[in-house]
């Protein structure tokens, strides 16, 4: 059945250039668009820049430019390395369109009227340096600003609060009814864990700053000497950019999946359901957490690397595949992931060089020298069956896994079906059958290119680039997107002239 999908990462904030974090994000919501594109459903795929805030301000200022202007800039840094990564979203929001603003300030109003933001007194730890109130984590350990080394001046101002502890014990029992909301379970249970937290402490959430300290973000509708300050600025954005208060909204809305990495975990379990609830907006279908890659910031690339500092270098060095491929497998989605270039190089030629790469070109080199296909009037080779088997097999995990957001065993379970492969070639010997055996020779190397075929069909929402261009090649038809057994696929006959490499062996530096 055909069914929407509504996918989003978080929208980055613009005081920073993409990093590998946002990367990781931004290529696994895009990994899983892909799938279910694949599937046949209709995907929105999000992604965007959060934009207002004193932070922006300051790293304008730092720079010379007006807010706007800086802005501008960096937005379109993460929009062109989106592109370049050939990354797929359906949409790109900004949190200064105009859209955004008429919504922030609809749902504003409308909670407002329903009582549940009212005006109180904020205290807080200011920083004079900074302009802004500091966050505990923003203090070092002598509780000074850790920009500035001064202590913070505790001040008290009146601001609007946003009701939240209203809706924290309905939040909280709506999830016990449906763990599965947020996933991997160990971040619903830190949920749970801060709902509890929150509801003992008795805290409303504080959601503008007065004018005359902040100018750059959305004014409150009822009070125009504050804007709106983080949340209902930046969290609305996934309800903006499919139209809501349009007919359009609401069918995407019922299929709404966020993506996020750990540390905007509070945020997006806490405060958006218990926004969206007193909005009067049903809460997000679910909420997807990873982990953190570990060892990239502080980590010296060799000159193979082409002394990368980004993903965007990586990718130019490795391939936009190969970048990709090695962070979607190399992670545990959910729990940390450690970066190195042996690591990288590890995982790459093992997989991409060795398995998948060997197992390709040994293939098709024998199909040239033997000149015998693709043909598909070709007889199936007796390992046919075992084969079909494997790739049965392979739909059940592979499917189960990606909704489970286990990429990692996704992929895994494609390479098991490829390391048969590779047995296959070894226990057959193609080229000693070559001698003997010419139709069983055939019947070998048409099996097999079959197979790589079905197995690149799997492998294109992680090697998008590399699996349509070999799909290209062999003149492949599929009867199933991922098919169970060789019988869906077929190849058109053709004489193989030349092919390119699949992955190069990558060398180290030493
Ligand atoms: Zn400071």
């Amino acid at each position: 059945m055909r069914t929407k999908k509504f996918i989003t990462t978080p929208i980055y904030y613009v005081n920073a250039k993409p990093h590998i974090g946002h990367a990781y994000t931004t290529i696994a919501c895009d990994t899983w668009a892909r799938f279910e594109r694949l599937k046949g459903n209709d995907v929105f795929f999000l992604t965007g820049t959060d934009e207002h805030g004193d932070k922006i301000v300051k790293a304008a200022a730092a720079e010379g430019k007006t807010p706007a202007a800086y802005c501008d800039v960096i937005s379109r840094e993460f929009r062109d390395a989106w592109k370049k990564l050939g990354l797929t979203p359906d949409d790109f929001i900004r949190t200064t369109e105009e859209r955004h603003r008429v919504v922030v300030q609809a749902i504003l109003q409308k909670i407002f009227d329903a009582g549940d933001i009212y005006a109180g007194e904020y205290t807080g730890n200011y920083c004079f340096g900074c302009e802004r109130y500091l966050t505990d984590k923003e203090l070092n350990e002598k509780g000074e600003c850790a920009t500035h080394l001064k202590k913070p001046e505790v001040i008290s101002e009146k601001n609007y609060f946003f009701r939240m502890q209203k809706y924290l014990p309905q939040w909280k029992e709506a999830l016990l009814k449906n763990p599965s909301q947020i996933s991997p379970e160990g971040y619903f249970n830190e949920v749970l864990g801060t709902i509890d937290e929150l509801i003992k402490n008795g805290e409303d959430l504080s959601i503008s700053r007065p004018k005359t300290r902040l100018t750059w973000g959305i004014e409150l509708p009822f009070d125009k000497n504050y804007v709106t300050y983080v949340w209902f600025d930046a969290l609305i954005n996934y309800v903006t950019a499919i139209g809501y208060g349009t007919p359009n909204f609401e069918p995407w809305w019922a299929e709404a999946h966020h993506m996020i990495a750990k540390d905007i975990l509070k945020p997006h379990g806490v405060y958006w359901p218990t926004m969206l609830m007193a909005a009067k907006i049903p809460v997000f279908k679910r909420l997807v957490v990873h982990g953190y890659w570990l060892g990239f910031a502080n980590q010296k690339m060799s000159k193979s690397l082409g002394n990368a500092k980004d993903p965007l270098d990586l990718a130019d060095k490795l391939g936009n595949d190969a970048l990709r491929f090695f962070l979607m497998r190399e992670m545990n989605f959910g729990s940390d992931a450690r970066f190195s270039e042996e690591i990288m190089m590890n995982r790459l030629n093992a997989n991409l060089a060795n398995d998948l790469g060997n197992l390709v070109q040994r293939t098709l080199s024998m199909l040239k020298k033997y000149d015998c296909g693709p043909n598909p009037s070709a007889p199936p080779h007796s390992s046919r069956g075992a084969i079909d088997a494997a790739l049965k097999t392979l739909r059940g995990d592979y499917l189960r896994y990606f909704e489970n957001f286990e990429f990692h065993n996704a992929i895994e379970s494609v390479f098991v079906v490829i390391r048969l492969l590779n047995k296959v070639v070894d226990d057959f010997k193609p080229w000693a059958l070559a001698k003997e055996n010419m139709p069983e020779c055939a019947a070998l190397l048409n099996t097999l290119a079959q197979a790589i075929a079905a197995v690149l069909l799997y492998l294109r929402p992680v090697l998008p680039e590399k699996s349509a261009e070999f799909l290209t090649l062999l003149k492949v038809e599929s009867a199933q997107e991922f098919p169970e057994s060789l019988e869906e696929v077929t190849l058109a006959a053709q004489k193989l002239e030349t092919w390119p490499i699949f992955f190069q062996r990558l060398e180290s530096a030493e």
